[in-house]
């Protein structure tokens, strides 16, 4: 699951890659881990009709889609009708005969809403999955992932000194941190933000964890392990810069490994300016690949 490589234009540090974007369902992916948490408690609640919330070109809404039609339980979406263009991940929701409720941008907590009412007025179970996959079950997924990473640690005799992965919702952070704590190391968890400014984005990270955990945690103390930095975004969610397109150039000639401009390559530029920019040198770095292939075929036009 996880390649070492020796990275670019960077000899000193050791950087390994979790690649989550292998995982074995839907083009795989942190919405794929997510994912098949929430079924699991679709199932056992028997839940009869799910209902989510994303944009055309959700990672989460292909992979909800997908399971659905798996389990033969209808999927609705609910999409803001911003930004609507048919990318692939619109297309295998179409595919996975997901139905697909646009609606704008404001009105998207009514329409879930009254969704949800119309179901249950009709006799159905509905399951509501937030966004993204976001909740304590999203973030149960990393931690249990972490459990993975300590795991990879042992096997390969190795102590990662940081961890970097795209951060949207934060749920994958916030379960990594978790893991963590849970296991008492120190290592750096260093969300690079694809979308949020940093106060928005480490409030909703401390949220989940708070959500997730016991009340009897410090919060300052776990205020002081989250990392999420706005620096890289590059003006903003979904937009990129020539040097990430550079990287993803880089990336797939010399490793065969897609990156998106929207997520992971974003994120993996943004690690390698962090390492630039802090002058970090003879550590060991873990990179999560969080998936989103599918994107990385709607970029291939424009690289
Ligand atoms: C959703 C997504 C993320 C962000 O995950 P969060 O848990 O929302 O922070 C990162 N990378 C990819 C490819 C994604 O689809």
């Amino acid at each position: 699951m996880e390649t070492i490589f020796n990275p670019i234009d960077d000899k000193s540090n050791n950087i390994v890659m979790m690649r989550d974007d292998l995982l074995p369902f839907s083009f795989g992916g942190n919405k794929v881990r997510k994912g098949l948490l929430y079924f699991e408690e679709i199932l056992k609640k028997n839940k009869d009709y799910v209902v989510t919330y994303g944009s055309s070109s959700s990672n989460h809404c292909r992979v909800i889609a997908n399971l659905a039609v798996k389990h033969n339980i209808p999927c609705i979406i609910i999409s803001p009708e911003e930004n609507k263009y048919k990318s692939n991940n619109l297309k295998f929701m179409d595919l996975f005969d997901a139905e697909i409720i646009f609606t704008n941008i404001n009105h998207v907590k009514g329409t879930i809403e009254s969704t949800l009412k119309q179901l249950k007025n009709m006799g159905f179970n509905p399951y509501f999955i937030p966004g993204g996959g976001h909740g304590n079950v999203g973030t149960k997924a990393y931690v249990n992932a972490y459990k993975e990473i300590i795991k990879y640690e042992k096997k390969n005799n190795i102590n990662f000194d940081y961890i970097f992965l795209a951060s949207g919702t934060g749920g994958t952070q916030a379960g990594l941190i978790i893991g963590s704590v849970l296991n008492k190391d120190n290592k750096k968890i260093i969300g690079i933000s694809v979308g949020r400014n940093d106060e928005k984005g480490k409030i909703t990270i401390m949220d989940s964890i708070c959500n997730y955990l016991p009340k009897t945690i410090n919060s300052k103390e776990m205020e002081e392990k989250v990392f999420f930095t706005d620096e890289y975004l590059a003006g903003g969610y979904s937009k990129y810069n020539k040097e990430i397109k550079k990287v993803i150039h880089k990336m797939l000639i010399y490793e065969g490994i897609p990156l998106d401009t929207t997520y992971t390559g974003k994120a993996f530029w943004g690690m390698t300016k962090y390492i630039k920019n802090k002058k970090i040198k003879n550590k060991s770095i873990l990179f999560i690949h969080t998936g989103g292939t599918p994107i990385f075929f709607d970029n291939l036009k424009e690289l």
